[in-house]
């Protein structure tokens, strides 16, 4: 039974979701202790909670602990059966951190699987659905693994309702890690505001700051046609597409904080990885360990990346990783940015 202190580094849910997602893959029970430890409220959330019973679901799973604040679990997995499966968050809390979950697990199964996720799309703190969609994805699929993503219904905080779709295909013989150290030349650019159930004036204040700051103009600025039921909520996103990479950038808007913040706060996060030249951000920087270390294992080949920053998550990342699996990280410093390397042990 591998052992995980939930407090170390980062000390947040991903260790609990890298922990469930490696274990399935591998076949590893594990047992984790002082879950989100670092945490303002620590213990399984109804987010966490819903990432482990679907990995239980999907694995059929001898589980201790799955239960409302808990802070500490024992997850011992069978074997991983692809199928459709249905996945309510049942609040806001993140739909997109499930699919994450169980993603490696059910592209390792030998057959396809169609999910329905439900609960937010788009939440601070988680990857919105069209990072998912536009920057990860196209790398899963770049690595062997096929995968079709669907958005039926935006989600916010704190009403919820969102639903998203997802086939996964089969990729364990395909998996073929490779190099990304660098975007290649850039392709769009472009910023899009979504802000069901709110003024039409919030979509139009924040693409023009946008626009003006970037000298963004006409269709790089794109106020989303929403269905008011799917707010209230306001998330701005950029994209920006190169030939080896897509990053896209997100700010959300809250009661309080004026349009004009949230755009600057976007423009902010722009131009911070616009200075660099490192392929992945800091958010892919932390969820490309995964696929990646799995393809690197699987192939016993390694493979590297580099990224303009390495946060906290990314760090912890890597070290509950080579927990589960005979890899190792190296990281050194490459211009402004990292070079990430991942070989086999
Ligand atoms: P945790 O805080 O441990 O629950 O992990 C949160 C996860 O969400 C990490 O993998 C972050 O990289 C990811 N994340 C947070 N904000 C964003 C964002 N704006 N875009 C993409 N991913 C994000």
């Amino acid at each position: 039974m591998i052992e995980i202190d939930g407090s170390v580094g980062e000390g947040g849910g991903q260790i609990l979701r890298t922990s469930l997602a490696l274990s399935m893959c591998t076949g590893q029970p594990f047992k984790l202790t002082r879950i989100r430890a670092g945490r303002a409220k620590p213990g399984l959330m109804r987010q966490h909670l819903t990432c482990v019973n679907a990995a239980t679901q999907i694995s059929a799973a001898e589980v201790q602990g799955a239960e409302m604040n808990s802070q500490s679990l024992a997850f011992r997995p069978g074997a991983v059966r692809a199928g459709d499966y249905n996945f309510n968050v049942g609040t806001a809390g993140s739909c997109t951190l499930v699919l994450q979950t169980v993603w490696p697990a059910l592209l390792m199964a030998n057959a396809p699987s169609r999910l329905a996720l439900g609960g937010g799309t788009h939440n601070p703190m988680a990857p919105p659905f069209h990072f998912l969609a536009r920057s990860y994805a196209p790398l899963m699929r770049k690595l062997g693994a096929d995968v079709g993503l669907t958005l039926r219904r935006l989600g916010f905080y704190p009403a919820g309702g969102g639903e998203i779709e997802a086939d996964i295909w089969p990729a364990a013989d395909k998996l073929q890690p490779f190099d990304l150290t660098t975007r290649g030349e850039q392709r769009e650019a472009y910023a899009e505001c979504f802000a069901p159930a709110l003024p039409r004036t919030v979509a139009a204040r924040e693409l023009e700051r946008v626009g003006a700051a970037m000298g963004w103009t006409g269709d790089a600025l794109r106020a989303v046609f929403v269905q008011q039921n799917e707010g209230p909520g306001n998330a701005l996103i950029a994209t920006l597409a190169y030939e080896n990479i897509t990053e896209v950038v997100t700010q959300f808007g809250e009661k309080g904080i004026s349009a004009e913040k949230v755009a600057q706060d976007l423009v902010r996060d722009v131009r911070r990885y616009q200075v660099h030249d490192a392929a992945l951000g800091p958010h892919l920087a932390d969820q490309w360990a995964l696929p990646l270390s799995l393809a690197v294992w699987k192939r016993q080949r390694a493979a590297s990346y580099t990224c303009t920053e390495l946060t906290p998550h990314a760090k912890t990342n890597f070290e509950v990783i080579e927990r589960f699996m005979p890899v190792r990280f190296a990281v050194s410093a490459d211009g402004k940015g990292w070079l990430v390397v991942c070989s086999p042990a």
